[in-house]
């Protein structure tokens, strides 16, 4: 199968199924692994109502890893790295090139370690154009050049989801990410994270795929186009080069590709904000039951937040809150108890039936919103949708057998 388009159509057949695709050039590819929550809880042995929780717990109590001799990604190991030739695809033809998608990147420099999501692509046999976002991997790699050095990376392809989702997690600077990863693990009953450490010293997940350990340097490059969790495509800038210096890879190595703008891409990036936007609900609105960022609004923009209110103007409150507990969040829907949020039709049925426009609406224009959101100027008009009943209106509740 080509690298170019093959792998996207396959990944698009059933975006719910996981495809593991066999015959493409350069080794094998699975795609669509975390594209449900069930898919993503049940390999960490847990109710998909469990996540949220464990992932607060994770926040707060992190975890040591534990060393271990004989790591699984050491199997092989090699100075004689050709990027071109792995089973890297190319997702949209106007991509700028073929793209590492869940590739998590482990730097450290004086002691601190950051891990984090970054899209790379491949300009030759050594070098990645990666994007980086000004946020904790740019703030290393800055010290580092500022000391004339290079940032050391290792780029981890093929991990288990804690460290998928720990790594996608915007926890303070400082706070490591791995150590994240471990207590999620510890909390789904799995054991503590389990690392190698590479040529250079970084510490790995024991269990990575590939792992492509190089240099953030101060050479930069055209990044993009690309695109990005809306399916749009995100414009071109230019972006520091990695050059990648060693790989090494798992006896029968499977090359992890995330599709952009596909939903195992919406839940990578919004599962670890839910629990950050749950708590700061929770702070407003004691009676907090549960948040979730809906699909339909990439798992980014979108989000739908269930409470029981003690008094009236509580449900106002769950809004503003949700928009502070997450930043990029553009419309929220709060729902009462009763409502499954995990149902859309049961959330749209809430807006038909409990919801008045002129007493129910909450309109913040002029606010700082998602960068990805193709619609938004520099700032964006945030909307809160109280479609909960009025305290006591039981005229509100569906008629049940
Ligand atoms: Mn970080």
């Amino acid at each position: 199968m080509s690298l170019e388009g093959g792998v996207t159509r396959a990944l698009l057949e059933d975006p719910n199924a996981t495809v593991h695709l066999r015959d493409v050039e350069g080794g094998e590819i699975v795609g669509n692994l975390w594209s449900t929550r069930e898919n993503v809880t049940d390999c960490l042995g847990i109710a998909r109502d469990e996540l949220l929780g464990h992932m607060l717990t994770a926040m707060n109590e992190p975890v040591d890893t534990v060393d271990v001799d004989e790591p699984g990604f050491a199997h092989t190991v090699t100075e004689n790295v050709d990027l071109t030739r792995l089973p890297i695809p190319k997702f949209y033809p106007e991509d700028g090139g073929r793209y590492i998608t869940a590739g998590i990147v482990i730097s450290e420099f004086r002691g601190r370690r950051n891990v984090s999501f970054h899209r790379m692509m491949v300009m030759d046999s050594r070098r990645l154009a990666v994007r980086l976002v000004p946020r904790h991997t740019f703030t290393l790699f800055r010290e580092a050049q500022e000391a004339g050095e290079d940032l050391r990376v290792a780029i981890c392809i093929g991990v288990c989801p804690s460290v998928l989702l720990a790594a996608a997690t915007s926890v303070d600077y400082g706070q490591d990410e791995l150590e994240i990863a471990s207590a999620l693990r510890e909390a789904c009953g799995q054991g503590p994270l389990e690392v190698g450490i590479t040529a250079t010293g970084l510490r790995v997940p024991a269990d990575a795929d590939y792992v492509l350990e190089g240099r953030i340097t101060a050479e930069t490059a055209a990044e993009g186009p690309f695109v990005d969790i809306t399916g749009t495509y995100d414009h071109v800038r230019d972006q520091p080069v990695i050059v990648v210096d060693r790989m090494y890879n798992s006896e029968e190595p499977v090359f992890h590709a995330v599709l952009p703008g596909g939903l195992e891409h919406y839940l990578l990036m919004g599962l670890p904000k839910e629990p950050v936007m749950f708590r700061t609900v929770r702070q407003a609105v004691p009676r907090t039951h549960a948040v979730r960022l809906t699909e339909g609004g990439c798992c980014w923009l979108h989000g739908v937040v269930s409470i029981t209110k003690n008094k009236e103007g509580d449900s106002k409150n769950a809004i503003m809150a949700a928009f502070t507990g997450h930043p990029s969040l553009k419309h929220v829907v709060v729902v009462d108890k009763d409502i499954d949020i995990f149902d859309d039709r049961e959330v749209e049925w809430a807006i038909a039936t409990r919801f008045q426009a002129d007493r129910d609406l909450v309109v913040v224009p002029g606010a700082a919103g998602s960068s990805l959101d193709p619609s938004a100027d520099t700032v964006t008009t945030k909307v809160g949708l109280d479609a909960t009943k009025p305290s006591g209106g039981g005229l509100f509740d569906r008629a049940r057998p």
